[in-house]
């Protein structure tokens, strides 16, 4: 039996910060529990870890055909295509350490009967605070202010020409779930003028009266009320390019959008342009259609008409060493609990023996 992980690579960090759990250095207390896992289950799975992910030569295409756990994070993706699981015969547990498992091909994995689970909430709260603040940051222009200061110049009205409050702003999040609503309840202090959700699940009504938040159930219609919008939902057939030309088209113009959840919601070309035509003034986030983005990836340079508006940065919202913490010590008790036959926490099975428990990843 092998257990497979791949991580992403720590490098002289990890070295001198032992809490990056998330690291092939420090593999998510990998070592430390698997030795007390072997201790504990005589049959214990030899164990192989990597960043090494894409193609056929690549660590995790060799060792996938005999894995029967893999351990991956949404940060430095193993993306589990059909095909690979196809050849993964004997995989039986994906865990993704961390929170969202799009990397996997979940219908080809109910169709193989192969469970995914994550540890569902291990970094909702680091999420939450990194949209709020790339709110911030858009809207009050702070990126091009500092990069100013580094430059030696100072020209204020350059920077307050394009900075304005949050305060007396529509912000909406796409996706009302544990991201979504830590966002508007980070929010509601900022006396918006209103806060709205756009989710095909209802909150609670006791919930969306603690935000006072407003639903609005047609997505057209609830992009055109906002100035900033927050992607918060996972990326499935449903939300595979949501935020596309077409959509753009229904924003406020000058709308700010940030997206934490998935690259692949938004059409990085028609987010771009709409930057480039000034009908989005501003683009944040920390997600990417392909991870690691290739150097010349558009919106790592898009900009809006008076050369800012980009708060872009690498996948990490939801690693900080808090959260990592959290996912590391989920990680262990998913597999704990396959190897001795305990039942997982409902929460964190997104794909069940061949059907999803999750009603997040689209309504099926
Ligand atoms: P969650 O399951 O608690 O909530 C997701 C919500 O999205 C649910 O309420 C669901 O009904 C809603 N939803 C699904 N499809 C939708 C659609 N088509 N339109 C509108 N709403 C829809 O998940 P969560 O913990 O809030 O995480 C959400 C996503 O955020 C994850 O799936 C992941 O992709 C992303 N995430 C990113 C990071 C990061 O580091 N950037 C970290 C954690 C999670």
């Amino acid at each position: 039996m092998r257990i497979l992980a791949i991580l992403y690579k720590g490098g002289n960090a990890a070295t001198s910060e032992p809490r990056l759990l998330g690291t092939v250095e420090n593999q998510v207390r990998l070592i430390e529990n698997l030795d007390y896992l072997k201790q504990t289950y005589s049959s214990f799975p030899y164990s192989s870890v990597s960043e090494s992910k894409e193609g056929p030569d690549s660590d995790f295409q060799k060792h996938i055909v005999d894995a029967e756990i893999l351990i991956t994070t949404p940060f430095h993706p193993g993306y589990l295509t059909g095909d690979l699981i196809a050849k993964a015969k004997n995989l039986k547990l994906c865990v993704t350490a961390g929170v969202g498992s799009d990397h996997i091909d979940l219908n080809t994995a109910v169709k193989h009967g192969i469970q995914v689970l994550e540890v569902s909430g291990s970094n909702v709260v680091s999420v939450a605070e990194h949209v709020v603040m790339s709110i911030l940051l858009l809207v009050r222009n702070f990126v091009p202010a500092h990069e100013m200061i580094e430059r030696g110049d100072w020209m204020v009205s350059d920077i307050a020409r394009n900075a304005f409050d949050l305060e007396g702003k529509v912000v909406g999040t796409i996706g009302a779930g544990r991201i979504g609503y830590r966002v508007l309840q980070r929010l509601l202090p900022f006396d918006c003028k209103e806060l709205l959700y756009y989710d095909y699940a209802p909150l609670p009504e006791a919930a969306g009266k603690a935000v006072n938040a407003r639903r609005v159930e047609d997505l057209k219609d609830f992009v055109s009320q906002c100035d900033v919008i927050t992607v918060n939902c996972p990326l499935h057939e449903g939300t595979l390019g949501l935020v596309n030309a077409e959509l753009l088209k229904h924003f406020k113009k000058g709308a700010w959008l940030v997206n934490t959840a998935r690259g692949a919601i938004c059409d990085k070309d028609a987010v771009a342009a709409a930057l480039a035509s000034g009908h989005l003034n501003g683009y944040a986030g920390d997600v990417w259609n392909v991870q690691p983005a290739p150097k010349d990836h558009v919106l790592r340079t898009a900009k809006n008409t008076l050369g800012g508006g980009n708060g872009m940065v690498p996948h990490y919202s939801g690693t900080t060493l808090d959260a990592q913490t959290r996912y590391a010590s989920g990680t262990k008790s998913i597999i704990e609990n396959y190897l001795s036959g305990k039942a997982q926490e409902p929460q964190n099975i997104i794909v069940g023996v061949g059907k999803y428990e999750s009603k997040a990843y689209g309504q099926r």
